[in-house]
């Protein structure tokens, strides 16, 4: 694995020194770094306040500084004033949501990661084929929410579980097809996959794989320097799904993990006199976050930093058309 000593401080004897072991990629993922942009660009493009349905990505950090430039997050749409624009969040709105902007007249823009919007786009062509779906993800979760709403009521079944998937009763078990959630365990989501392909061995598997690049790169890279780790911190939200994927990855690694939303959650007495703690943050997470967490490393311990790079992402999605600057009025 390729090490690049980013810093090397001179050695400072009257602290314990400590090997903060870096994990990239990390952080903000493509569908992230959009959907703030978005939000950005709307109050450029519209002046304050912009309204947002939801927290646009799963961090405060990132939804109060978006605060303090005019954006107002809601719950839902009714909370929107007619003549201003809202921005629905990177994890997807169920169909019925932009129908009832619509409705209203409202301005609207889809700030939803182009790789929910992919799996929205294979649960309607699922349907579509007379399947039924079964979806792997966690309950109540955005993203699970907004898939659940591009089809039928009745025509997709949530499973979270191997257990769920030995058990769970379908209507027909004849033209079967399955899909995820972008953010889960990539280890948990093959056992669960395996489980369903052994008791339907017909059911339509997704086109491609359902869960992204970033969470399957950021699984990747903890898993690749839990081996040299004495404590793992995971720099997210408690509701981020990728964030806590992270920590599990490493936990069953046998690597003490934590999440933390920032540094002042670091548990010094948690950490202890680790050798090496790994270091990572979730898709949700901004990098200022991962700088603030090895500064307070550095008031305890004589750190030296080292970057793991393991999957360099070169991942862009495009910006609405209608927010580019040549576009605006
Ligand atoms: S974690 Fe994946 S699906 Fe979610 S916003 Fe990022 S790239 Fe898109």
């Amino acid at each position: 694995m390729p090490y690049m000593a980013c810093i090397v401080p001179e050695p400072d004897r009257s602290i314990p020194p400590l090997r903060a072991l870096i994990a990239a990629p990390r952080g903000f993922c493509a569908g992230v770094d959009r959907a703030i942009q978005i939000v950005e660009l709307a109050l450029e493009r519209f002046g304050a306040p912009v309204y947002v349905r939801h927290e646009i990505v799963h961090n405060r950090f990132v939804v109060d500084r978006l605060r303090e430039l005019g954006a107002i997050f809601i719950d839902e749409l009714d909370e929107v004033p007619d003549d201003r624009p809202v921005v629905f969040s990177a994890h997807g709105v169920p169909k019925s949501v932009p129908a009832a902007a619509q409705t209203r007249g409202l301005t609207y823009v889809d700030a939803t990661c182009p790789l929910v919007s992919k799996v929205h786009r294979q649960a309607q062509r699922m349907i579509e084929e007379g399947r039924h779906i079964l979806f792997i993800g966690h309950a109540g979760h955005p993203e699970v929410i907004g898939t659940f709403g591009q089809v039928p009521e009745g025509s997709i079944t949530l499973v979270e579980t191997v257990e769920d998937a030995q058990s769970i009763q379908i209507p027909t078990a004849r033209n079967l097809a399955f899909l995820t959630q972008t953010t889960l365990s990539v280890d948990d989501t093959a056992a669960i996959v395996e489980t369903l392909t052994r008791r339907f061995p017909q059911i339509r598997a997704p086109r491609s794989e359902d869960i992204c690049y970033a969470t399957s790169n950021r699984q990747a890279a903890v898993k690749a320097i839990t081996g040299e780790c004495d404590r793992m911190l995971v720099i997210g939200a408690p509701n981020s799904s990728n964030s806590l994927r992270l920590a599990e990855v490493a936990e069953r690694l046998g690597v003490p993990s934590r999440l933390i939303e920032r540094a002042t959650d670091i548990d010094w007495d948690w950490l202890g006199q680790p050798s090496t703690v790994g270091i990572t943050a979730g898709a949700s997470a901004p990098e200022v976050l991962v700088r603030e967490v090895v500064d307070a490393l550095r008031s305890r311990f004589d750190v030296t930093e080292e970057i793991a790079d393991h999957t360099p992402e070169r991942m862009i999605f495009k910006l609405p058309r209608e927010l580019l600057p040549d576009r605006a009025a």
